[in-house]
């Protein structure tokens, strides 16, 4: 029987009260299917997405583990390993250790890149109960000497997608070499691709697997919706967007580069609304900064890069808006995530340049759904919309170009007319501003 209160599941005391304070009742179905299974010290394959919850799945259960069974730390030793691609998902899940283990002793730490190496010696130097890390940095720093993961009994592998396409999967197997055979493994993926299949068999053990998003759904939770656009037309457009947004509405831009998430987010400022840069480029206390201040209601709009967004655990994200499509059409899946969190609903739109045409029919064949138009905008749409609808390629589009201009289209001065395009449909047609009706409510 699946349970349908924490009450039901076997875990601790100081838990279950952890888990009361967080207003926490029902267990999402990742947790009530996941729980159960690793209480009983089995191995877990789990493929569900972002915002299910997941984190928790895994989290209560090693806690609970930890409550019963107490040991002595061991120098430079750990004994739940979470290996993680992004500083920001290791943050968030050392955050999640930390709710739902505030009345349980243990120890924990963080290891990723981009901040000093000597902090994380120190803090291994004693051992840990549990270590949250991304695989360069902890490689590092076992070939250093300063981490030592013979003694790891517990083995989470988390977002097992994005490591691959992040290219860590030879970390992620030297770092596997390391282990224990005598362990407990834990691997979530949004995805089961063959490679990803692959690397599940070779780590864990007669695992049992939960299934909680089919392959290639997006989160049911999020409306999806396109605009055919200009490139040139995209901040015009981006402007009607957050102008649309109610106060107190939080919204993600999401840019391919991080020189363009730099220049977008400026330009932003200029128009008056308030937004902040996340990506790779930026130091960890600022990327920390500005998600504190996300999170918190003081900036309502962050401009990101794929990379840097994941992670970003917000529930009040209300539009996640995809300024450029992203080249790799599972990112699109993780960045519509970040809207729909928990049981709140959320909204994402895409720009679609004719240039990025391909990208975005890859994202309609992954997520195996028609993602249908904005209404409201149709000013802004091109003759693209037609094409799209007709099964039609734009022939601007090619994978190599969806970033940049070609050079044909160069040089012409003024406002670029896109191919397909009657002369007055991309501006003048537009319907005006106060008319235009509310893209919801
Ligand atoms: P995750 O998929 O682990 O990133 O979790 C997504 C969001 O759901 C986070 O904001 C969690 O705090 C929240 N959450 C996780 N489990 C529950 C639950 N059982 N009840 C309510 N919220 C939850």
């Amino acid at each position: 029987m699946t349970p349908t209160s924490f009450k039901d599941l076997a875990l601790c005391a100081p838990i279950q009260s952890a888990l009361e304070e967080q207003g926490y009742h029902t267990p999402s179905p990742i947790q009530a299917q996941s729980i159960p299974i690793l209480l009983k010290k089995r191995d877990l394959l789990g493929c569900a997405q972002t915002g299910t919850g997941k984190t928790a799945a895994f989290s209560l259960p090693i806690l609970n583990f930890l409550h019963e069974s107490p040991k002595s730390r061991q120098p430079r030793r750990a004994r739940v390993l979470v290996l993680t691609p992004t500083r920001e998902l290791a943050t968030q899940i050392a955050k999640s250790f930390e709710t739902y283990g505030k009345h349980i002793r243990f120890s924990k730490t963080l290891i990723f890149g981009g901040v000093g190496k000597n902090p994380q010696v120190k803090a291994m130097q004693k051992g840990v109960d549990v270590l949250v890390a991304c695989p360069g940095r902890l490689l590092d720093h076992i070939q250093e000497g300063s981490v030592d993961l013979s003694k790891v009994e517990f083995f989470i592998l988390d977002e097992v997608d994005r490591m691959l396409d992040m290219g860590f999967l030879r970390d992620v197997k030297k770092i596997i070499a390391e282990l224990p055979r005598k362990r407990q493994s834990l691997f979530f993926s949004a995805t089961l691709a063959p490679a990803i299949k692959e690397l599940a068999n070779s780590i864990l053990n007669q695992p049992e697997t939960v299934t909680i998003a089919p392959k290639t759904t997006t989160a049911e939770k999020v409306q999806q919706r396109v605009c055919f656009v200009s490139r040139d037309d995209k901040r015009e457009l981006l402007m009607d967007h957050l102008a649309e947004q109610a106060q107190g509405e939080l919204t993600i831009v999401f840019s391919r580069t991080k020189h363009g998430a730099d220049k977008l987010c400026r330009w932003i400022n200029q128009k008056g609304f308030t937004a902040e840069a996340i990506h790779g480029n930026r130091s960890q206390p600022q990327r920390e900064r500005t998600l504190d201040k996300f999170k918190g209601g003081a900036l309502p709009i962050l401009v990101a890069t794929d990379v840097a967004a994941r992670g970003v655990d917000v529930r009040d994200v209300t539009l996640v808006i995809n300024f450029d499509l992203p080249n790799e059409s599972e990112a699109y899946v993780h960045r519509i995530g970040r809207t729909g969190r928990a049981d709140a609903s959320g909204h994402a739109v895409s720009y679609c340049s004719p240039e990025e045409h391909e990208f975005f029919i890859d994202i309609e064949k992954l997520i195996k759904q028609r993602i249908p138009l904005e209404e409201g905008h149709y000013g802004f749409h091109q003759q693209l919309a037609d094409l799209h609808a007709r099964g039609l390629k734009s022939p601007e589009s090619t994978r190599d170009n969806g970033g940049k201009k070609n050079a044909g289209q160069r040089g012409q001065g003024g406002k670029r007319r896109p191919q397909n395009q009657p002369a007055d449909a991309s501006s003048a047609n537009r319907t005006p501003r106060s008319r235009r009706r509310r893209r919801r409510r």
